[in-house]
Formats: structure tokens, sequence, C-alpha cells
């Protein structure tokens, strides 16, 4: 792991972000939004509803936990105009932008930044906090990944 970090990277000396909330993650295509069993009770209590209740209500099964379920036009189910549960949204959420696909090439980097108007806002992250961030958000991009797709909706907006 520690090779991970002495590596060169486009984002060495660091990348701004601060997300907007503009719901362009949130929105458009269907994709997989993981949680895993701690984030579902946190959830479930914020919302004041029972853990039972709340993934009936509000979760499907995925091959390797649950997702959150989505509006037929691809709109999170807890997004209208703004996110419902934000203080205790997913790690997989959470950490967006900072994805490992997104990171793996300035290319790449340069399509997410297309789509997210938080990049290049707010705070710098350094190198060694935006890989912290990798690797903490690595489990859930992938057990989203084992499913047919996963959230980021690329293209709703901005
Ligand atoms: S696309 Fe970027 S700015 Fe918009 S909600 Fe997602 S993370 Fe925040």
């Amino acid at each position: 792991m520690k090779k991970l970090y002495h590596r060169s990277y486009f984002f060495d000396q660091g990348i701004c972000f601060e997300c907007r909330q503009c719901g362009a993650c949130c929105t458009g295509d269907p994709g997989t939004i993981y949680v895993d069993s701690d984030e579902i009770v946190r959830i479930a209590e914020y919302l004041s509803v029972g853990v039972s209740a709340f993934i009936d209500g509000y979760l499907y099964p995925i091959k390797e936990g649950h997702s959150i379920k989505e509006h037929s036009d691809g709109r999170c189910l807890f997004y209208d105009n703004g996110c419902a549960i934000y203080p205790v949204r997913p790690e997989q959420c959470r950490t967006f932008p900072f994805w490992f696909e997104n990171l793996r090439s300035l290319k790449k980097w340069k399509q997410t930044s297309d789509q997210c108007p938080g990049i290049g806002c707010g705070p710098r992250y350094s190198k060694v906090q935006i890989l912290d961030i990798v690797r903490s958000n690595m489990d859930a991009v992938i057990k989203s990944h084992l499913t047919d797709s996963h959230k980021y909706r690329s293209t709703k907006t901005p």
C-alpha cells in the first residue's frame, strides 16, 4: 500500500473540491447506490424508521448488500431538489468524486470534472488526503460495481 502513496499522480499538487449539491451525481441513468449494514442503521435512525421498514421501503438487495431505490426517472429515492439524507448519505456518495475510477487518468478526471461543478471549488485536498479517500471508499465502489451498473449517473446535469 505504501507504493500507492510514493507514486506520482496528476494530482500531486492536490485538487480543490467542494460539493455544490447540484444533484448531478444523484440523478440521471439508473445505477447502484451501495449501502452497507452500518449505513442502513444510521440512515434508518436519521429517518426515524425501523431498520426492517427502511430496508423494505427504500432499498433493494444486490449481490453484496443493498442499494437505494430510485424514482422511475433514475433519481435517487432521496433526491428531490436536494439530498434528504445528506448528513448520513452513504460512503459511495460522500466520497464522490474521489473514486479510483475517476482518478485513474487525467482524461477520466477531466470527464468527471465536466459533470461535477464542485471540482475546482473550495478547499484543496492534498494528494495524501485524496489517496486516503480512495482507500476508504474502495469497498463501497467495488461492491457497487459487482452489479450491473453503479451510480455515478454521469450525464443528467450540469
Ligand atoms: S455532481 Fe459534484 S457538485 Fe454536484 S452534487 Fe455531485 S458531488 Fe456535489
